[in-house]
């Protein structure tokens, strides 16, 4: 085992099941966690069962009766000390998330930050947790709203931010008095246990109960249970939109609440007169950063006709300087996608684009003469606006370029899509700018003016609309989500006055 596995608990085979207690021997099997890196086994885990799910969501139940009771700024304390713990983490658990998922060791210990930023931004908010007080029209009535905990939250996350969106998730909602039991991607099992090794620390050493639960395993023992269970009121879904839908569908059904995460189709809008220095950095970390592997990745590339020819380019020459390798290597850029699966999904995607019409003018190839087979050149398409494949989110370094007239018709491409995360404009001007920015502009959560669409800071609501499910977390008031909300009117006089001045049985 390497040191880093050592540190965060990783063993040779692994239980994938907490609840209260890891579960000896989880009744779901057994997987291998495979690095992309090289297709070698890291470790084994033995995965949940149906029996184990219930387990573990009993114990985050009962932990809800008493955790809801103590107030929210001792709630606080328990997400200060977690984030002190992965602070000390910091890199052993970045090189985690490089090794089992494949991004560059940079973007690894980024993500463990944001998991830290998290952390500090709920110790904050545990003594912000504010309700307004209202003017009654009554005399002598005051009315008020207050917060209280929701419940159990259940935490579904995806494989590109194998620890980020749990943390996103969980500090908020620990801070809100409810549990949560979490079940992460298949994809990335172990990065989930040292978590869970993490806050399993933390908890005991400073006397806290329990509070997270983990439960690696399948769509069908543990998945489809979650969404359909009444004890969790919200579930927290991130991942592709087909999965979303099914989320919706199912919590639905039982008036339970979500918070939908989902796909994105990111798009860069670079005007006349823009800085092409700054466009360019940005679009290659927006592109080719995690291997295009991120919900925010940019997926396209809307030119100004005036400088199309100039960015495309320079575009082109910098994709061929980007350096393919080992994540965990000094100096990558770009290591590799998930699996062979995605591989072959990014080639079908390739074929499907030039049947349509569209112009691979630089790579897209696999590198098949590199250990794993899951490294791919990233690949830049010219696209005609109308191309079919455009409406899709391919999860893979695929960036299309479409060139317009006029900056009307540039934000009109961009919202012509299904998806509405994230979106950004390049621009010297300031009436582009608030053009892209006004109520008829971009239609994503995200819109950025001379920044990229992707690496967005905790301290904002982060989600998207239309098909990217309409769900906020992280920053901003997102904590709402995580509480019920309770409307309060007392009357402290001596008569019953009713509203609207309704008089019955005066
Ligand atoms: P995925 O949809 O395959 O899986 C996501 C999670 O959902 C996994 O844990 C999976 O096991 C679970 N899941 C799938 N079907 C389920 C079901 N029926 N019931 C319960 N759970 C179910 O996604 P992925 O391949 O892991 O991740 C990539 C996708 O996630 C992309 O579409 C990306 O845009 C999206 N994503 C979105 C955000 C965001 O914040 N908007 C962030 C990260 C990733």
């Amino acid at each position: 085992m390497r040191d880093f596995l050592t540190e965060l608990g990783i063993q040779p085979v692994n239980s994938g099941v907490f609840a209260g207690e890891w579960v000896e021997k989880p009744s779901g099997g057994t997987i291998e966690s495979i690095s992309p890196i090289d297709g070698k086994v890291i470790a084994r885990v033995n995965l949940a069962g149906d029996d184990d799910y219930h387990r573990a969501v009993d114990r985050v139940s009962e932990t809800f009766k008493g955790w809801r009771k103590v107030p929210a700024p001792k709630r606080g304390e328990v997400i200060r000390l977690v984030g002190e713990k992965l602070r000390k983490h910091r890199d052993a658990l970045g090189k985690l998330v490089s090794l089992e998922m494949g991004k560059i060791l940079p973007e690894g210990i980024g993500e463990v930050q944001e998991m830290i930023d998290i952390c500090d931004f709920a110790v904050g908010l545990s003594r912000q947790l504010y309700g307004l007080s209202m003017h009654s029209e009554r005399p002598s009535h005051r009315m008020y709203e207050q917060w209280h905990p929701l419940g159990p939250v259940g935490v579904i996350s995806a494989f590109n931010f194998p620890v980020a969106v749990w943390s996103w998730n969980a500090a908020i909602a620990a801070v809100c008095g409810d549990p949560v039991i979490w079940k992460p991607s298949s994809q990335t099992p172990l990065t989930a246990i040292a978590v869970q090794n993490i806050v399993n620390d933390v908890c005991a050493d400073a006397g806290f109960p329990a509070l997270f639960s983990l439960v690696v395993g399948s769509r069908h023992a543990v998945g489809e249970p979650m969404l359909a269970d009444k004890a969790l009121p919200l579930i927290s879904a991130t991942g592709s939109t087909a999965m979303g839908k099914r989320v919706a569908t199912v919590v639905a059904g039982r008036l339970g609440r979500t918070i939908l995460e989902l796909g994105g189709n990111n798009a860069v809008l670079v005007t006349e007169g823009a800085d092409l220095d700054m466009s360019l950095r940005a679009v290659l970390f927006g592109a080719v950063g995690t291997a295009g592997q991120r919900c925010t990745s940019t997926r396209r590339l809307l030119l100004h006709r005036p400088i199309a020819n100039e960015l495309t380019e320079r575009l082109v020459s910098a994709y061929k300087q980007v350096k393919i390798g080992d994540p965990l290597a000094e100096g990558t850029l770009m290591g590799p996608l998930l699996n062979t699966a995605a591989v072959d999904t990014m080639q079908k995607a390739l074929e499907q684009i030039k049947k349509e019409g569209g112009e691979i003018i630089y790579g897209g190839q696999p590198l098949a003469e590199m250990a794993g087979g899951c490294y791919v050149k990233p690949a830049l398409v010219k696209a005609p606006k109308n191309l079919p494949m455009i409406q899709h989110e391919t999860f893979a370094p695929i960036l299309y370029i479409t060139e317009a007239d006029t900056v009307d018709e540039l934000v009109a491409i961009q919202n012509d899509v299904p998806q509405g995360l994230s979106s950004a404009m390049f621009t010297d001007s300031v009436r582009s700018a608030e053009r892209f920015l006004s109520v008829a502009g971009s239609d994503c959560g995200i819109a950025n003016i001379n920044i990229g669409t992707s690496g967005a800071e905790i301290g904002g609501a982060f989600g998207g609309e239309k098909e990217t499910g309409g769900g906020r977390e992280a920053g901003s008031d997102s904590w709402k989500a995580y509480m019920r909300r309770q409307t309060s009117t007392i009357n402290w006089g001596t008569e019953l006055p009713l509203a609207q001045g309704i008089s019955f049985g005066d």
